[in-house]
């Protein structure tokens, strides 16, 4: 078995020794430093439970993996870059962030940032669409969160409304980064935006390809169907299916038979323009010429926006 734990956070606990002077230890959390509730959800290879931390009360969401399962079913690997990812994305509000990482005879643990509002898809059904001002507060915060996940090396592959979480205060975390890519040489946070192209799979050097078939029939973006390869221009694809989602209460591809996808978006009469101007650059075929992140938060239907930190004190808009 090889469950890395590089990266695991660890609590400072304060003590006197025994001459009286306060000394700092290191403390790795564990099963025991929690108090577990309710079930949360439960996935193909995991359960996530509402838990609270003993000492400090802070909630959290623990997933719990079965570790013969997990290795029955060959998902050590899916479950190892989960982690590496989660790692390297510790800084961002839109990320569900991992504290602290531990295992038992049976299982793994993941102890998770808890988001009490459940699933975008979930929020969206209940609504059916969202109007206009909903899918800029909410796209704008999966496309922040795209933005920082690419400078930092990761393309995530998967994204659609069910790994989209939402917190406490109806704000985006994104989830799910079983099927991530992790890039080689990732860029420095301080690195200017500007000089990232958006580059077709054809031009991204060997190391930063991403050849594994993953994803979800709805939201694959065409050139991971015809040449296997994801760029991060394939995140933006699916951006587009997301943004479309949220105004029309459905995807805008359908599954199936995947080769019988076809690439025709049908906007329905009141779908609003300048949103359908936007998606209509991002599913663009090829992914060389699909809207760079720079140029979608410049775009008109993003107007009033202000891009970065503050975006995240903002209330959410009230549903409708
Ligand atoms: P699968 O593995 O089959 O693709 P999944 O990725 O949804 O499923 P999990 O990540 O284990 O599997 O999530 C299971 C359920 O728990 C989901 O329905 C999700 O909504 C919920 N959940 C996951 N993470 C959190 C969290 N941090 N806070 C609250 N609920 C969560």
């Amino acid at each position: 078995e090889d469950w890395q734990d590089r990266g695991a956070a660890v609590s400072v606990r304060q003590e006197v020794d025994a001459n009286g002077h306060t000394v700092s230890r290191f403390v790795k959390k564990g099963v025991r430093d929690f108090s577990f509730g309710n079930t949360l959800g439960e996935g193909s290879y995991s359960t996530v439970v509402f838990a609270t931390d003993r000492q400090t009360l802070k909630e959290y969401a623990i997933k719990i993996l079965d570790k013969r399962h997990i290795i029955k079913e060959k998902k050590v690997k899916y479950v190892n870059i989960e982690k590496d990812t989660l790692n390297r994305l510790t800084d961002h509000p839109g990320i569900v962030r991992l504290y602290y990482t531990f295992q038992d005879e049976r299982s793994l643990y993941f102890v998770l940032d808890l988001c009490k509002g459940g699933e975008l898809l979930g929020v969206l059904k209940r609504m059916s669409t969202f109007d206009e001002e909903c899918t800029r507060f909410y796209g704008a915060q999966i496309l922040d969160t795209i933005d920082y996940m690419h400078k930092r090396g990761v393309i995530h592959r998967d994204l659609k409304p069910e790994n989209v979480l939402l917190d406490h205060q109806m704000h985006v975390k994104i989830t799910d980064f079983g099927t991530a890519k992790i890039l080689k040489a990732p860029r420095r946070p301080d690195e200017s935006t500007s000089s990232i192209p958006n580059m077709d799979s054809s031009e991204v050097p060997e190391e930063e390809r991403a050849s594994s078939f993953v994803g979800t029939a709805e939201y694959v973006s065409p050139e991971l169907l015809t040449d296997k390869n994801a760029c991060k221009a394939s995140d933006l694809w699916a951006f587009g299916c997301i943004i479309y989602q949220l105004l029309a209460g459905r995807p805008p591809f359908k599954a199936g038979n995947e080769r019988s996808l076809a690439w025709i978006t049908i906007f329905l009469i009141g779908f609003p323009a300048v949103a359908r101007d936007l998606v209509e650059r991002l599913l663009v075929l090829d992914p060389a010429q699909r809207l760079q992140i720079e140029h979608i938060k410049n775009h008109e239907f993003f107007d009033g926006i202000s891009w970065g930190t503050d975006m995240w004190k903002q209330k959410a808009p009230r549903l409708k």
